[in-house]
């Protein structure tokens, strides 16, 4: 059985006549350890395979040969999901181009398509313990949908680009649903904070859910998100310098390059790296320099994405741009860039980035950009300096360099002169402390310390758990009672919470049980809400039961239909200057507002941003504290509202009321979801059964866990057939 299932859109092999291990990040980072894991890796093999015979001959050298099982894709699949949704549409969302999103309904299908057939692939392979390791964009929906067909799995989920601030990622139709798909994930992982970040904010307004700093609570589950910066695979490049090709090499590039500084760039030819911008700072750098013959700017940029139609076009801008700048600054000793099309070898790259005086890496956005850590790794004398874009996820890491804006081409010119004239031991100072860095954080830490963290996570699932008891429990107790009371919240415990109070009108479902519940001579139930007198009786008049609002401040029995106060004097002073409070909060935190009743007022932050709601709310807490001290009022912050109310409307007062010691009932079931509800949990009484519904992770008085609201009725509604 394997330890480890790897999943990442490509496998790490090229299928030419040959098939051959590729080169690349997460290729060098993955190698290095699937020996120590026993690692399987699942994924496309990168080309059209056609034909039953020839996939299966592709599939058993893959396996035999290198721990890898194929995932086929044919050509519509091809088109729509990878050059489509994932490359036209995610990538430039992810990497802040939203003028460069293309979308198309079809490609959306393809890349639902070819995640779910990823997600059969893994589920037909995996057994049970496995960790389930999946990277980046292509597959952000697959931990949702491995989820749904094995609950218990444990997935961990690594973006290798950045993850945009929420006003960029909102533009995406599909928005919610790819959040949706990550968080199913129990830990997610990210180049920097400022990612994770931005992660955890889009889920917070897109999603309005709960989280921490590093981890994000939903239907019971949590998702872990976390920093994991990948490092570069610096035993090969280490290994390869002690080779002799890579000794003749660099011999035969000193030649060449004999009585020149070599400035090097080196990327994939993508419009995220920042290649123009670079091109610009260039020419403005030699129409300013008197020698042009003692410099050459080689730049290494690999094929990348041709057949979509951006990255075509700007390989010919570059080039263009290339020609313009030769022809302008070129000598008859010199040609000032090196324009190279084409991935180099190995030994070449490292020769190249061992002679490099300078690396210029300068992308607009990157994830994390290997290069500039590689370039450093090669640097083992300390001889070379890095420029590098402050929008390079590497830039967190490798302070030490130059750090330019790469938007702003007069520093990058300045930058550039900088380094030239650089004092050898501030050079070496800068690249020690970048190289010790490099060493110590490389692809194998960083691949080892996500597995280590992934495998700590606790996936149990406590709610799931106690739902089974709630159900057992009930039946034992309930059975042996003779009068009954159920006192049930509303909003949250029978009915979902919505943005629009007006929404959460009963369904049928909820009807039928009150109806049985008001035929059952053994219940009586008591529905103990916060809503006010006229909102309970617009949905509940008819129906044979008590109806208690305002959290106990008042009642109506169906038999009379009249309501009435539990407490007759209520005094409401406290709320002329706490409604003026509450007034200059709507003025600065858009979205909120107050709602006023008879015994309180609240101030919903619901529709307001939720980090600026809940700050404000905070501050409201504190001021009250001490300006209401003295009043007969209760503050409660809750689900999104800070409420100010009077002490005498309490749901623990209310069923200390009806079912105190010295009534009828000997069984008395309370069920509720909320702050307010915690007064029936806090009463001390056995013949209570405290369910709460909702997250089971909170603090709480009750006993019982149910998911949700839709979960009690059907326990409800289950638990009465029981009873005469
Ligand atoms: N690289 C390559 N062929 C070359 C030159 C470089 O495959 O001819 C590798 C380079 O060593 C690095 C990777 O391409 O590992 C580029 O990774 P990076 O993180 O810089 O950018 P990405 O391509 O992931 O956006």
């Amino acid at each position: 059985m394997f330890q480890i299932i790897n999943v990442a859109n490509r496998l790490p092999v090229t299928i030419g006549e040959q098939i051959t291990l590729s080169t690349g990040g997460i290729v060098s980072a993955i190698e290095g350890i699937r020996k120590d894991y026993n690692m399987l890796w699942l994924g496309w093999p990168g080309e059209l395979i056609e034909g039953h015979k020839n996939q299966q001959q592709i599939k058993q050298i893959l396996l035999d040969k290198y721990h890898c099982t194929p995932v086929f894709l044919d050509k519509s699949e091809i088109d729509g999901f990878y050059y489509g949704f994932s490359n036209s549409t995610l990538w430039p969302l992810l990497h802040y181009r939203p003028y460069f999103i293309k979308y198309q309904t079809d490609w959306w299908q393809m890349y639902q398509q070819v995640n779910w057939k990823f997600a059969q692939a893994i589920v037909k392979i995996a057994q049970k313990n496995e960790l389930i390791w999946i990277h980046d964009y292509h597959l952000m929906l697959l931990p949702q949908m491995l989820r749904q067909i094995k609950p218990n799995l444990k997935i961990g989920f690594f973006l290798h680009t950045p993850f945009p601030s929420y006003e960029i990622f909102r533009c995406h139709p599909q928005r919610k649903e790819l959040l949706t798909g990550l968080l199913a994930a129990d830990l997610v992982g990210f180049h920097t904070f400022g990612y994770l970040r931005h992660f955890r904010s889009a889920s917070m307004r897109l999603l309005d859910i709960d989280s921490d700093t590093t981890v994000i609570n939903t239907n019971n589950r949590k998702c872990t998100l976390g920093v994991f910066p990948i490092g570069a695979d610096v035993q090969s490049f280490t290994n390869e310098m002690q080779t002799e090709p890579f000794r003749t090499k660099r011999a035969e590039f000193l030649k060449i390059y004999k009585d020149k500084t070599i400035v090097l760039n080196v990327e994939r030819l993508d419009y995220s790296k920042g290649v123009m911008q670079r091109l610009e700072a260039i020419d403005k750098f030699l129409e300013k320099r008197e020698n042009k013959d003692n410099i050459v700017f080689i730049f290494i940029n690999i094929p990348s994405r041709e057949r979509v139609p951006e990255y075509s076009n700007l390989r010919q801008e570059i080039e263009s741009f290339v020609g313009r700048l030769n022809g302008k600054h070129s000598t008859v000793k010199n040609t000032p860039i090196h324009f190279i099309h084409q991935s180099v070898d190995f030994t070449e790259l490292c020769a190249i980035y061992n002679i490099a005086k300078i690396a210029m890496v300068t992308p607009l956005i990157d994830g994390m950009n290997l290069v500039a850590k590689e370039y450093v790794a090669c640097k083992p004398n300390f001889d070379g300096i890095l420029i590098l874009s402050e929008f390079a996820g590497a830039a967190n890491e490798l302070f030490q360099s130059l750090i330019v804006n790469p938007y702003d081409i007069q520093n990058m010119t300045q930058t550039l002169e900088l380094a030239l004239t650089i004092p050898p031991d501030d050079m070496k100072r800068r690249m020690k402390g970048m190289y010790e860095r490099v060493v110590q954080f490389d692809a194998k830490y960083w691949a080892k310390s996500f597995i280590n963290e992934l495998s700590k996570i606790q996936i149990t699932r406590p709610a799931a758990k106690k739902k089974i008891n709630v159900l057992n429990a009930l039946t034992k107790k309930i059975k042996k009672a003779k009068k009954i009371a159920f006192f049930l919240d509303y909003d949250g415990t029978l009915c979902p919470i919505q943005d629009e109070p007006d929404k959460a009108a009963p369904d049928k479902q909820l009807k039928t049980l009150l109806e049985q519940l008001g035929e059952k001579k053994n219940i009586d139930t008591y529905l103990i809400s916060g809503r006010t007198e006229s909102d309970l009786e617009k949905w509940f008049a008819k129906f044979k039961i008590t109806l208690i609002a305002e959290h106990g401040f008042s009642y109506r029995k169906h038999q009379t239909g009249r309501w009435e106060r539990f407490t007759r004097h209520i005094d409401t002073l406290w709320k002329k200057p706490v409604r003026e409070i509450f007034q200059q909060h709507v003025a600065t935190t858009q979205g909120s507002f107050i709602e006023e009743k008879k015994s309180s007022l609240t101030w919903h932050y619901r529709k307001a941003d939720p980090e600026f709601g809940l700050y404000n709310a905070r501050q409201l807490m504190q001021l009250f504290v001490e300006m209401l001290s003295n009043m007969p009022v209760e503050v409660h912050h809750g689900k999104k509202i800070v409420e100010v109310k009077s002490m005498h409307a309490n749901k623990g007062n209310a069923l200390m009321k009806f079912a105190g010691k010295k009534s009828k009932y000997d069984f008395v079931l309370c069920a509720g979801d909320d702050v307010t509800d915690e007064n029936m949990f806090k009463v001390k009484d056995e013949r209570l059964f405290k369910i709460k519904v909702g997250d089971g992770n909170v603090q709480t008085n009750a006993e019982y866990f149910i998911d949700s609201p839709k979960e009690l009725i059907t326990l409800l509604s289950t638990i009465i057939k029981k009873i005469p």
